[in-house]
């Protein structure tokens, strides 16, 4: 069978993110041998938190990282939503008894560094998982029998298949969909962490909290043993994006978009320091994202808004599936490819959809549309918000 790769044959994965090192842990345990080549001089991650759905933790478990990642976890007790204008709590999700039975699993928010270098430590310990870091892939050829990826630098690797796990800039999705660059909304990105000391007594809570605002929202939760709080906060700018790439943030750009803070979270942002400024943007969903020997993976599938703090976790399901179809069709790589983007595509493209929503019309509405969002949730109960969820966090449930 031509298009079916040895036993042992290798795959390539552009990308040593979460998804990239996720699906090099799949892909092995479907029996494929894995070079995974990434652009920095070191494997790494940058960011504090990260939230995990219950959904995550079903495709941490299939992929047996689950203790080990989970290690530092902080199970929170409830996900928010105030007013960041009136400072009223306008919506509460439970996260307790209830939720976990429904969902078969908890919801957690975790350092990022933990989750990736537990996958990047199940990585380290496999001799058949080949880590090359300072490899910036340029470009590939593929053809009937296997795929040849070249590196900025001149090497060539080659592979009976790819995966461009490379993120939102990804340019194996650059030669296999060229649908151009990142759409890029106008929505900015601080980032920061705050120690819990000084986080103000009140907010000290053991829960994601949200803070909804115009065209703004800001984020706050507890890490690594509550010793620390991730403070995420998002508002609409006009600025040419080419000046924000990631950068340090400025705190007076910040502050002059959260004027409409009541003094105690505004107090938050104030305090915190070493602000990092991202960009953000999404891509239309699309209906192909493979091309024989050569599939798109995370981000660089599907690049989304964070706002159902799902990106790291639809990475994790794709490493999963991929798995999944891999055994299922023996290794036969274009054939588990499609079969893979056949299962990913509507649940993806409603991710990212279903974020630029809730953005625009619960996270940043202002004037009336603000006065509704605070209506229709108002009303809402925790049995209401579960329903409304199951499509994301039952997603892969395991009994
Ligand atoms: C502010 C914010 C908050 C978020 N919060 C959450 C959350 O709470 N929960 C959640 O599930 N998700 C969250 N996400 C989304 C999540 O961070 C991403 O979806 C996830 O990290 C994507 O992983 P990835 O491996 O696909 O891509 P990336 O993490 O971007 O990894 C891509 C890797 O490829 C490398 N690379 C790029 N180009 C090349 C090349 N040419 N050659 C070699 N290597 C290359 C990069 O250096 C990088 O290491 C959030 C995102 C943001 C911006």
């Amino acid at each position: 069978m031509g298009s079916t790769p040895a036993a042992g044959d290798r795959v390539i994965v552009v990308g040593g993110g979460i998804g990239g090192l996720a699906t090099a842990i799949g892909l092995r345990s479907a029996g494929l041998r894995v070079v995974v080549l990434e652009r920095a001089k070191a494997f790494g991650e940058i960011g504090a938190g990260i939230q995990l759905g219950p959904n995550g933790f079903n495709a941490l478990k299939t992929l047996g990282v689950m203790d080990r990642t989970l290690r530092n976890a902080v199970y929170i007790d409830r996900l928010v939503m105030m007013d960041g204008v009136s400072g009223e709590q306008v919506a509460e999700i439970p996260l307790g008894a209830p939720f976990r039975e429904r969902f078969g699993n908890p919801y957690a928010v975790i350092h990022r560094a933990d989750l990736h270098s537990a996958l990047l430590d199940r990585c380290r310990s496999d001799p058949d998982v080949e880590l090359d870091a300072d490899a910036e892939v340029d470009g590939f050829a593929q053809d009937g029998s296997q795929v040849e990826v070249r590196t900025r630098d001149g090497r060539r690797f080659t592979g009976a298949g790819l995966i461009g796990a490379d993120g939102v800039r990804s340019r194996i999705r650059e030669a296999i969909v060229g649908d151009g660059p990142l759409k890029i909304s106008g929505h900015v990105c601080y980032r920061a962490v705050l120690p819990t000391a000084d986080m103000p007594d009140a907010l000290r809570l053991n829960a994601a909290v949200l803070w909804a605002g115009p065209r703004t929202h800001f984020i706050h939760y507890p890490l690594r043993d509550r010793k620390l709080f991730n403070i995420v906060a998002t508002f609409h700018s006009s600025r040419d994006a080419a000046e924000l790439l990631d950068q340090p943030g400025d705190r007076d750009e910040l502050m002059a978009h959260f004027h409409h803070l009541p003094t105690l979270p505004r107090s938050i942002l104030e305090k915190s320091e070493g602000w990092r400024r991202w960009v953000l943007g999404d891509r239309d969903p699309v209906a192909d994202w493979t091309k024989d020997r050569v599939t798109l993976l995370g981000d660089a599938a599907h690049p989304t808004y964070q706002y159902f703090a799902q990106g790291a976790c639809m990475a994790l399901e794709d490493a999963v599936c991929l798995m999944q179809e891999v055994r299922a069709v023996s290794g036969d790589l274009p054939r588990a490819f499609q079969r893979y983007q056949d299962r990913r595509i509507t649940r993806t493209a409603r991710i990212v959809l279903s974020s630029r929503a809730l953005g625009k019309y619960w996270y940043h509405a202002e004037g009336i549309e603000r006065l509704v969002r605070n209506d229709m949730l108002r009303s809402r109960t925790a049995e209401d918000f579960y329903s409304g969820l199951d499509w994301i966090y039952g997603y892969g449930r395991t009994a």
